[in-house]
């Protein structure tokens, strides 16, 4: 009986994937950013696409010293030399949560407070910030990110592709960020088809300032 109850527990052990990293809930309602990201969006995208690169990441690190790392560790410790799926997957998970978290309802509109300030300083107006902002979403390739990044005290907008983010070392532009734009086609195709544009005119209805005044004010600091 006892080696028996071994057996099994070894069979267990060798069919499991341990979650080491898990799927943070969503923040608001798959509808709560309707119309300007829609329902069906927001649970393909949360529900399949996120957990996806969660449940493949635990695949990545299983038996690596990236195991026992923390998520934000993970991204900083990516180089040219991190093998694909952990850096992908890796900057799959952290890349989302970053964006779903980024996003609001009853959010959206001018930016207030310190970050305000710094946009209009830095772009001089509002306006012109989101023509940079648009451009740089318009400007990369196939899919990837666009950040707004705190880079030695400034902000600095710019892309990555596929699943890289600021924080990995392999990044052009290294820095902290406080707010996303997830490029990526599935991120708007049902609602928006080909029209990366109007999402991008859409995210700002529902962008969280909030947070990205709080985090913009940690990396001033
Ligand atoms: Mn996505």
């Amino acid at each position: 009986m006892k080696n028996l109850l071994f057996i099994l527990f070894l069979l267990v052990m060798e069919n499991s994937v341990f979650a080491q990293f898990s799927q943070e809930p969503l923040p608001y309602a798959f509808d709560a950013l309707e119309p300007s990201i829609d329902k069906a969006t927001m649970e393909i995208h949360y529900g399949k696409h996120h957990k996806a690169y969660v449940d493949n990441l635990n695949k990545a690190v299983a038996g690596t010293p990236q195991e026992k790392i923390s998520l934000l560790d993970l991204q900083k410790s990516v180089t040219a030399q991190t093998p694909a799926a952990i850096r992908n997957n890796g900057g799959g998970v952290w890349n989302h949560t970053f964006y779903f978290n980024g996003m609001a309802p009853n959010a959206g509109g001018e930016p207030k407070g310190a970050l305000g300030e710094a946009i209009k300083a830095g772009w001089g107006s509002f306006d012109h910030f989101k023509d940079e902002f648009k451009k740089a979403a318009l400007g990369r390739f196939g899919s990837g990110w666009v950040w707004l990044t705190v880079v030695n005290g400034k902000l600095v907008i710019h892309s990555t592709p596929n699943q890289d983010n600021p924080l990995m070392q392999i990044s052009e532009v290294k820095g902290t960020p406080v707010l996303s734009l997830d490029v990526w086609e599935h991120a708007y195709y049902l609602k928006y088809q080909n029209k990366r544009a109007d999402y991008a005119d859409a995210y700002w209805n529902v962008v969280n300032w909030k947070l990205a005044n709080e985090l913009y004010s940690k990396a001033v600091k």
